[in-house]
Formats: C-alpha cells, structure tokens, sequence
C-alpha cells in the first residue's frame, strides 16, 4: 500500500522536482559549485534530488544533510543551461525556508544578518540627505569595500549636473538578500518592511549592488512591498548620463565580468556593455565565459559564509579565465563581484569596479578603485 504524505509546502514544486529527479543531469557542467567541488552531490541534479528525497520522507532532515542545500550561489546557471528553464534557484529557497521552519539550521542566522550602519557612516559617502529624491542604494559590500567607487559615482552625477541624488538614510540598511537565500524569510520580511518605508517617496532609486536590485524587483512584490518608483541600476544611470558628457576614452585592454544576477536574473547583458564602449577606446574583451554564460565567482549566494573554499576556488576559474584573455585588466559593475574577485587576483591583474573606469575616462580620477 503506498504511504499517504503530509502536504508540505514544498509540494508547489512537485513539478521542478520531478524534472530534475528524472533528468540525466543534463545541466552538470554549468554549476559552478559542482565543478569546483569536483561532486554530484552538489550539482543541480544532487541538490534537487535531495529536495525530492526530503519531501517524499526517504532521507531524514537534520543539520548535515540541510548544509547541502548551502552549496549552491543562487547564480541560475543551471536554469540558463536547462532546455526546460527549471528553476533551481527557486526551488533550494523554498527547502531552505522548509528547512528552517522545522527548526534545522546548520549555520546560524546571525551569518546572513547586518545589522544597521550607524548614520555617520554614510554621511561619510560625500552626499548623504534623509530622504533624496534620487536615493542611492549602494549596498553594504560597496560601503565596506569600495567606497571610493560611491564617492566616485557622485562626483559624476555632479559633474553631470544629476544633483538629486545622494545617499539617504536607507543607504544604512541591507536589503535582506542573505536572509531570503537563507530560508529565514520571516525576518527577512520584517527587514524588507523596513526598507520598503525607507525609500517610500523616493521617485528613483539607483542600486550598486545587483543581488539587491533583484530582490527589490522580484522578491519585495512577493511580500506587497514592491517600490512604486524607478529602480535603476549604476549601468543604467551611467548609460544616461554619458549621453551628454565629455569623455576622454581610457586606452586598456579590459575585460569585463558579468554578474550572475545582472547578467541571467536582470537580463543586463547589454547596457554595461553600451557603458563600457563608451569610455573605451580598445574593444571589450570577452572572457571565455560571458553574457547569460557567465562563470559564476562565487561572490553572491551567501557562499563566502557557507562554503567558503568553494567560493574562493570559483574566483580563482574566473580569474583563470582572465589570464587565458590576456588582460591586465577586469571590471565588474557588481561590488560583491569585485570584493570576491580582488581576494584571489594575483598582482599584475586589477580589479576595479566599472564606475573607477567611467570616472577615469570623464573626471580624470583613476585611483577610484
Ligand atoms: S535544471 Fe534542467 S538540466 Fe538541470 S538537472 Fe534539472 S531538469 Fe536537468
Ligand atoms: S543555481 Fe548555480 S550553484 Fe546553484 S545549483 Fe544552479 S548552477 Fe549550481
């Protein structure tokens, strides 16, 4: 007699399931996580079919076997390769968020936490205003890492006659992607809401950070919380404003990385690549992987807290990819790209953010970062 299951929220997925569970695994060679760890149990195919074992009762749920559904950077290349666009991404948020409603969570919450800057903190960022009419959103990588490149991107909009925009206080607060990844989506409701009252009003927001332009766009409207005015990301706001400026075109070999989430969950292939033309006077060089086919470097997805050495070996295969183009040379418009990519870079290889580039070529500023 066949058991009778208890309906699980993750029967709305019965479908993906199947998919993969019955699939050759046909999409293997695009994850990059099952490549540099060299395993099946980590491919799309193994994540998946341990979802489909979990829900069906055969495998138990504790803390060992929910780290697997960790080793995944939510970068989509498996959907991209897959001739039926399932969406794996989609379904590893749900077992994580099903996973941490039975009370299983093998790495705390506190690792996919930030928690407020303290407003002095952006007041440093050279324009900071409460509530801007054109709020800048630059992240908490870049306000780590880069700062030099917010400063930078500000200087240009002045330089460009945009006097709108400035950071806010919004700036102070993370968008909550880590804790939507991690499956702890109750908080990262109760961190959204926050968000959400903090750009209401604003007519535009400008994003750095292309992880958290996508949950502004795409998970925020799950919740009610979707942004009634403009969300733009740096491309786009570099794209308009070079319209009209005076550009001394930088003459360098560079290559430039496409973020996952820019490239495959935005669509944002070509825009960076209209901006770059613009301030360059040599061709882009294209990596070996690039556009929707971007190799993912292990900068998103939460992966530097939960599979660390994986993350690192996947900037290592871009920065690979670098070499093999021969350029001394990358840019990425993705602040959590950069700070992952300029970890492994070897010298002799500059990573800068696509903004330094901009400035350099508009406002003579090469040192940007
Ligand atoms: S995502 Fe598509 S190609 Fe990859 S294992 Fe699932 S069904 Fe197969
Ligand atoms: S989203 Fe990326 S890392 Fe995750 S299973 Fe798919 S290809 Fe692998």
């Amino acid at each position: 007699m066949t058991r009778r299951l208890p309906p699980s929220p993750l029967d709305r997925h019965a479908q993906a399931l199947a998919l993969c569970t019955y699939c050759p695994s046909l999409c293997r060679h695009a994850c990059p996580v099952a490549t540099a760890e060299s395993t099946d149990t980590t491919s799309p195919w193994g994540l998946v079919s341990l979802v489909e074992h979990l829900r069906k009762g055969r495998v138990e749920l504790d803390d060992e076997v929910a780290r697997h559904l960790y080793h995944c950077a939510n970068c989509r290349a498996c959907t991209e390769a897959c001739v039926h666009d399932n969406d794996v991404e989609e379904v590893l948020v749900a077992a994580r968020a099903w996973a941490v409603g039975q009370g299983v969570t093998p790495f705390p919450r506190s690792g996919f936490e930030r928690a407020p800057l303290v407003l002095d903190d952006i007041r440093r960022v050279e324009r900071f205003e409460r509530r801007p009419a054109i709020s800048l959103l630059p992240g908490r990588v870049a306000l780590d890492s880069t700062p030099r490149v917010i400063d930078a991107l500000l200087a240009l909009c002045e330089r460009l006659d945009i006097d709108a925009i400035s950071c806010g206080e919004a700036a102070a607060l993370d968008v909550g992607y880590d804790l939507w990844f991690a499956g702890f989506h109750t908080e990262f409701v109760a961190q959204a809401r926050k968000v959400h009252a903090a750009i209401s009003g604003a007519q535009e927001l400008v994003v750095m950070s292309p992880e958290a332009l996508y949950t502004l766009s795409h998970v925020y409207p799950r919740y009610g919380l979707g942004f009634e005015g403009a969300l733009l990301h740096t491309s786009d706001l570099l794209l308009q404003l070079l319209g009209s400026a005076v550009v001394k075109r930088v003459d360098a070999r560079v290559a430039y990385h496409d973020s996952c989430h820019l490239a495959r969950h935005l669509d944002h292939v070509e825009v960076p690549r209209q901006v770059l033309r613009r301030v360059l006077s040599r061709p882009i060089v294209e990596l070996a992987s690039h556009g929707k086919e971007t190799l993912c470097c292990g900068g998103t997805g939460c992966l530097g807290t939960t599979a660390p050495g994986t993350s690192r070996a996947q900037a290592e295969a871009v920065i690979a990819q670098c070499f093999e183009a021969g350029v001394d040379r990358v840019v990425s418009f993705s602040p959590e790209c950069v700070d992952a990519l300029r970890a492994v870079a070897p010298a002799g290889l500059r990573v800068d953010h696509a903004v330094s580039l901009v400035a350099e070529a508009i406002i003579g500023d090469s040192a940007a970062g």
